[in-house]
């Protein structure tokens, strides 16, 4: 079964699953999770310059075989290069260490600092053609609308925690309405809440002989979100794609709903020493 496409605002089309590569630091582990991933029918990579591993992502791309215009890259830019001089030297240092010709979808890592400016180099970099889609990312519903009523171009797409424990109904709502495609960062909460012994999860999960990992990634993609799970392992990153001969019917989505709890256990942005932390790494 093949992955759905989502269409974005742009009139491009993105897949609707792909690996996630935050907190991978081993260059020659970021490069076999990407090629392994690509192997298992993976088109859809998520980095990030923060996360400093494109060169790998670049590398395990290039020597797939797969035509360029068949996998579609994300990557994010960091708070450190956000503003009008500074945006465009961060996205040709995206562009190089990828090396692989354009860049699918660039996003501006939080809404931090002078992601005005930022988003305004995004613009007029994404005319150039050099990226072929802009959007944000940890944008909540507030900051969003303010940067829609105030752009020329809409983002394509807002990367969020998103996960059972943290369902971001209203944020998803706001989406929709702005036309800002979804995309669910954490999707198995990084493995928090004891999510692979959930007996809600557990018990949908064995009602249609798939796994937790499974239901949990079907979930999200029923919701019209785009999901990145991360493992460096070839058996989960093959379990993890395996998602797109089921589904979950509305008794099932109604008990998943109950698991909400409102909250993020990861990264709070209303965490002032977080938004300090953040302004500071880079700089
Ligand atoms: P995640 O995908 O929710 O969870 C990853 C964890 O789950 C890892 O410990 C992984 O272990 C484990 N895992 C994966 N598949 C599994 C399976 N089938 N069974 C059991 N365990 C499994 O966490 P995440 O990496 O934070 O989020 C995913 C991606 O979102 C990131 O990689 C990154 O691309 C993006 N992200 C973006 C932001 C942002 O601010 N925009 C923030 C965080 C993450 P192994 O690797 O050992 O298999």
């Amino acid at each position: 079964m093949r992955v759905k496409m989502i269409k974005l605002n742009n009139g491009m089309e993105m897949p609707m699953e792909g690996l996630g590569v935050y907190q991978v630091l081993d260059m020659a582990e970021c490069e076999q999770a990407v090629s392994d991933a690509l192997k298992a029918g993976y088109r859809l990579i998520d980095t990030a310059a923060s996360y400093n591993n494109e060169e790998a992502v670049g590398a395990a791309i290039r020597k797939s075989g797969i035509p360029r215009e068949e996998i579609f890259v994300t990557t994010k830019i960091w708070v450190a290069d956000f503003g009008d001089d500074k945006t465009p030297a961060a996205v040709e240092r995206a562009l190089n260490k990828l090396n692989i010709g354009y860049i699918d979808l660039v996003l501006l890592h939080q809404a931090m600092s002078d992601y005005y400016g930022a988003w305004r180099a995004l613009e007029k970099e994404y005319e150039k053609g050099r990226i072929k889609a802009i959007g944000v990312s940890n944008f909540y519903p507030d900051r969003l609308v303010d940067l829609c009523e105030n752009v020329r171009i809409i983002p394509a797409v807002n990367q969020v925690e998103c996960h059972p424990f943290y369902q971001k109904e209203y944020d998803l709502e706001v989406m929709k309405e702005l036309g800002v495609s979804p995309m669910a960062w954490a999707p198995f909460a990084e493995g928090g809440h004891d999510i692979w012994n959930n007996p809600v999860l557990k018990e949908i999960a064995e009602k249609h002989g798939k796994t937790v990992a499974q239901v949990t990634l079907r979930w999200n993609v029923q919701r019209g979100v785009i999901v990145i799970p991360k493992s460096v392992h070839q058996n989960r990153i093959v379990e993890n794609m395996d998602i797109w001969d089921f589904e979950l019917d509305t008794e099932d989505m109604g008990k998943i709903s109950t698991l909400d709890t409102g909250k993020t256990e990861i990264f709070d942005h209303y965490d002032i020493k977080l938004v300090r932390l953040c302004n500071q790494l880079g700089r």
